[in-house]
């Protein structure tokens, strides 16, 4: 079978959450719950997940999104204090190209030491700026797929080749540019 957003084959966060691992709580409710990461960046790093299994952001029915939202807001001050420092990476990997690994939606709280060789690397140092001419032509067309999210997208996974329509400008939107 496979795997979808709410038939994981195996997963860790859905044993936790039924009791069935060994965890460290440091928050729950009714729908969601925050634990110490097996294998923290450092110490106070929090996961915030999700009872019912959902893979990633986008799956989440929308009041459980915002809700984990409100959870992990109401986590990072008292993280901050618990370990000492106010600076965090607040980071959600999404997909398996992204680097999720458990994919049972989370958010990690990760408190940030000095000199403690975590990296996200942005603006990312193997990539150039491309042109502005690009950058335009990249934000038309999410604002015309964000209107009429049917429109196949040229060269996106199924669009096909036939479609090279350029998309409606929106007012103080950038002109599209292909
Ligand atoms: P991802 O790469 O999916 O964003 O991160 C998964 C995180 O879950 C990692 O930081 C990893 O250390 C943590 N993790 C994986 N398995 C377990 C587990 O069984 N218990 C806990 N507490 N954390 C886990
Ligand atoms: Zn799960």
């Amino acid at each position: 079978m496979p795997e979808t957003a709410k038939t994981p084959m195996h997963c860790p966060f859905c044993d936790i959450i039924r009791g069935a691992g060994e965890v460290s709580v440091c928050y729950e409710d009714a729908v969601s719950m925050a634990f110490m990461d097996i294998q923290p960046v450092n110490d106070g790093h929090v996961l915030v997940v999700p009872r019912e299994h959902y893979a990633r952001l986008e799956d989440l029915p929308r009041a459980l999104g915002l809700h984990l939202y409100q959870v992990a807001t109401q986590l990072i001050p008292v993280v901050q204090q618990v370990a000492g420092t106010r600076d965090m990476n607040i980071v959600v990997n999404s997909g398996s190209l992204a680097g999720q690994d458990v994919h049972h939606f989370h958010v990690h709280l990760i408190p940030r030491c000095p000199d403690d060789g975590f990296d996200v690397p942005l603006p990312f140092p193997g990539s150039a700026m491309p042109h502005r001419q690009r950058l335009d032509a990249l934000a038309a067309r999410i604002i015309a797929t964000l209107r009429d999210p049917m429109r196949p997208t040229p060269g996106a996974p199924g669009a096909g080749t036939a479609v090279g329509a350029a998309p409606r400008p929106v007012g103080g939107a950038p002109a599209a540019v292909r």
